[in-house]
């Protein structure tokens, strides 16, 4: 048995492969970006070919960096950017168009005609989603209709997948059609509890069952690479989309267990165990994992702007250079006086989903500044995903005890001390920041036997830095109040 897992980790602007150490230690790493393409406003589609030829140089040059030898690469897991939906022939693999990217918002007024035609509660019991454009679903019933191939497909002669299918396709020996239990649930045609398509959606969205992959599990023996790639047929054992994959990094294998990654966007998973706990607060239902036949269900939400607002001051306000600096500029000033900002530039998410907020500067007095205003984007960052933990604790009962971070902004320290005064628990981050391509290579070393048990691959995470809640329970409140009322001032804001 080989002393390395490679994660082969395929996102939205570039694809990257990870080499680790069976005890969760990087060996090396490589990212290569690729192209985006906007070819109407609100549209968003990748080029296939991007797709492929990156993923594999990537592996490839991540491989050699590392100075290993195939020979020692026990198994390989992929994770994935998700939703983002690709359907090609099962004859050639020659897609028939370009892949349409989660962000793309062309399939709305698809969903808008679902909502209105009174589908959305069937979509919300069987999937656990909030019926959007965001979910592959609607894509691939676009491209259907696009191009005129519903009777192709019926015949079993198109491959819908999503990017996890795709580079299974694509990379494995004898072209398996397969997704992963995570990648299905985003698929807005999964059915959570049966684990299998929903006939009734797919009835709904007009798809053939005969070009959905088969769903397996998130770890366990999937194929063997092509060998022609790196000269060995390597297993590929482990499979989950991002957010998934990052929950499993994080070691966040109990009910309760919670992690935030704190990119563009923020991304708060709860893991909920074997049962799909049906939101009141606007969460979604989603799968952690399925390992050995057995779902793991999680509740998720998302903040639209969290590194973001940072780029916003960057990029827009003009009053930082480098997001690192807010750190400084925000512990220069005991606080903002008051002032909070809601970036809420394009609608909020959960708890609120107001599309029509819009970004509000409150509370500003005469001495208000440069550093009062990087401060608040800060603490807005920290507020909003307060409300998304809040509104998990109150659909799973559980009161989470601490909360486990990842991603750009989650170096900042100063904005995670303050996460854990707001929130009142602490807030932990591990040695290893990369957990969505440890996730990978964990769900690949059980997959592959390299680890015999959940707690095994558990063992693996290592924290690196504890912030504990230092902020008394009055400024806590205070600081809330503030937030929520500041909230209340920029929704519905935007005519329509
Ligand atoms: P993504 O995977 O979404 O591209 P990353 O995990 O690479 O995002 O994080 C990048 C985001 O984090 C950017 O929006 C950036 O503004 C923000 N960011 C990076 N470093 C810091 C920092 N030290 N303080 C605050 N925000 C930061």
């Amino acid at each position: 048995m080989g002393q390395y897992i490679v994660a082969l980790d395929q996102g939205t602007t570039s694809s990257r492969a990870v080499v680790f150490t069976t005890d969760g230690q990087v060996v090396s790493s490589y990212n290569r970006e690729f192209p985006q393409h906007y070819p109407k406003p609100g549209w968003v589609e990748h080029d296939p070919r991007d797709i492929l030829d990156t993923q594999i140089e990537a592996l490839q040059e991540a491989v050699r960096l590392g100075g290993i030898h195939v020979s020692e690469i026990a198994a390989i897991g992929l994770t994935n950017q998700r939703e983002t939906t690709f359907l090609w022939d099962r004859a050639t693999g020659e897609c028939v168009g370009n892949a349409i990217v989660w962000q793309c918002r062309r399939t709305s007024g698809i969903v808008d005609q679902l909502v209105s035609d009174g589908c959305g509660d069937l979509i919300r019991e069987r999937t656990g989603l909030v019926p959007d454009a965001y979910f592959s679903g609607t894509k691939l019933k676009w491209m259907l209709d696009y191009y005129n191939l519903h009777e192709k497909a019926a015949k079993g002669e198109l491959c819908f997948g999503t990017v996890d299918s795709f580079l299974c396709w694509h990379l494995l020996e004898g072209r398996p059609h397969v997704t992963d239990a995570t990648n299905a649930g985003r698929t807005m045609l999964f059915n959570l509890r049966t684990q299998d398509w929903d006939d009734d959606l797919l009835k709904l969205l007009d798809i053939p069952r005969a070009c959905l992959p088969k769903v397996v599990d998130s770890a366990g023996p999937i194929g063997l690479l092509d060998p022609a790639i790196l000269g060995r047929a390597i297993p590929v054992t482990g499979m989950a989309g991002d957010q998934h994959a990052s929950l499993f990094g994080q070691a966040c294998m109990k009910v309760g267990d919670l992690k935030n990654t704190y990119g563009t966007g923020c991304f708060m998973l709860m893991n909920t165990g074997d049962r799909p706990v049906v939101s009141q607060n606007g969460l979604l239902t989603t799968m952690a994992w399925r390992i050995g036949g057995k779902p793991t269900y999680a509740l998720e939400g998302s903040v639209f702007m969290g590194g973001a607002t940072i780029q916003w001051l960057r990029d827009e306000l003009k009053i930082i250079t480098h997001a690192a600096e807010t750190e400084g500029i925000a512990r220069s000033i005991p606080g903002t006086g008051g002032v909070y900002l809601v970036p809420a530039f394009t609608g909020l998410g959960a708890p609120w989903w107001d599309m029509y907020s819009r970004g509000t500067l409150i509370g500003m007095t005469r001495g208000t500044g440069r550093a009062q205003i990087v401060r608040a984007a800060l603490e807005a960052i920290a507020y909003q995903s307060a409300d998304l933990m809040e509104a998990m604790a109150r659909d799973s009962g559980k009161q989470p005890e601490r909360l486990q971070v990842d991603g750009g902004a989650s170096a900042n320290s100063f904005l995670m001390q303050f996460q854990a005064d707001i929130s009142g628990i602490p807030v932990v981050r591990p040695v290893v920041l990369e957990t969505t391509a440890l996730g990978a290579a964990l769900l690949a070393g059980l997959g592959a036997g390299v680890y015999s048990s959940l707690e095994e691959t558990a063992a693996v995470w290592h924290q690196d830095l504890s912030f504990t809640p230092q902020m008394d329970e009055a400024t806590r409140l205070l600081g809330l109040k503030g937030w929520h009322r500041a909230v209340e001032r920029s929704l519905n804001f935007a005519e329509h």
